[in-house]
């Protein structure tokens, strides 16, 4: 009998957003996230007051109940930087975002999706629980099609691919796609999946300002209406989807599986037999799966 994670009240979908940078258009933006009870993460350089950007007075009551993370302090191509301005940039960014929300910034979006293997250890080093790129799985899946359009006898390189995959690394963390590239035909694609065998994780990413500037406001409200108030969806953050994994990882079971401790303050569900019996592991419990 397999014993498997599942999302929080036994869901196996979660679907999180992510934008950057912080200007004016979050404010709408964040308004539909509110409205339709999406959860998303924003990325914030804590060094820049300028024009086109949220004043920070009012940054702590704006994003209230979304999850704040990380975009460096001044916004440079941070992998050509050298390594004390690597870490300036991540700390002081920290301390300023902290000083604002008073709470942990444990997230970093990579500013112009700039990274390296120095960035990243840094990051791990300092920290911060995850990075983001922005190399969407979109384009791997495009690249599969289209491979498979050329050679139907081809063979996928790294197996198929969805990009509804969880991620492997989370400092090299690739969002589903951007939401200009084909955001309704994925989610169409997403609410279709039904089997229980597996997670699926949903990630779109992009910038507010974007919609302004492409017009095409409507098309995010769509989504927006389209994925929002499923009973199979989990909404959650980034951060929230890293503790979670997290809290999984760290639940001890017997050698037969039969019995799990919980060590964590929060509850973790499984999903047993198939998919047939989900169970709540409460924080501090023993339970017996069978
Ligand atoms: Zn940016």
């Amino acid at each position: 009998m397999h014993v498997y994670k599942a999302y929080p009240g036994g869901k196996f979908k979660v679907l999180t957003l992510s934008y950057d940078d912080g200007k004016f258009s979050d404010r709408r933006l964040v308004e539909m996230f509110n409205q339709y009870g999406l959860k998303a993460t924003f990325n914030l350089n804590g060094g820049i007051r300028d024009q086109v950007r949220i004043p920070m007075e009012e940054w702590k009551e704006l994003y209230a109940g979304h999850e704040i993370a990380s975009h460096s302090l001044t916004h440079p191509t941070i992998a050509r930087c050298s390594t004390s301005e690597i870490v300036s940039e991540l700390v002081e960014d920290r301390l300023a975002l902290e000083k604002i929300f008073d709470t942990p910034i444990l997230g970093h979006a990579f500013p112009n999706g700039s990274s390296s293997a120095e960035v990243r250890q840094i990051l791990k080093d300092l920290g911060f629980l995850y990075g983001r790129t922005i190399t969407d799985s979109y384009c791997l899946v495009r690249a599969t099609e289209y491979a498979k359009q050329v050679d139907k006898n081809q063979i996928p390189v790294v197996g198929e691919i969805t990009g509804f995959e969880f991620p492997e690394d989370f400092y090299a963390w690739n969002p589903t796609c951007h939401h200009n590239h084909d955001l309704l035909g994925y989610g169409k694609k997403f609410l279709e999946l039904t089997k229980k065998q597996y997670t699926y994780l949903f990630y779109v990413w992009g910038h507010s300002y974007e919609f302004d500037r492409d017009n095409n406001w409507d098309m995010m409200e769509e989504f927006c209406k389209m994925v929002s108030h499923r009973d199979d969806i989990w909404y959650a953050t980034n951060l929230e989807i890293v503790q979670y994994e997290e809290a999984f990882r760290r639940l001890i079971f017997t050698m037969d599986h039969h019995q799990v401790v919980n060590p964590n303050a929060c509850s973790v569900w499984l999903s047993v037999d198939d998919g047939n019996r989900i169970v709540e592991v409460p924080g501090g419990a023993t339970v017996n799966l069978f």
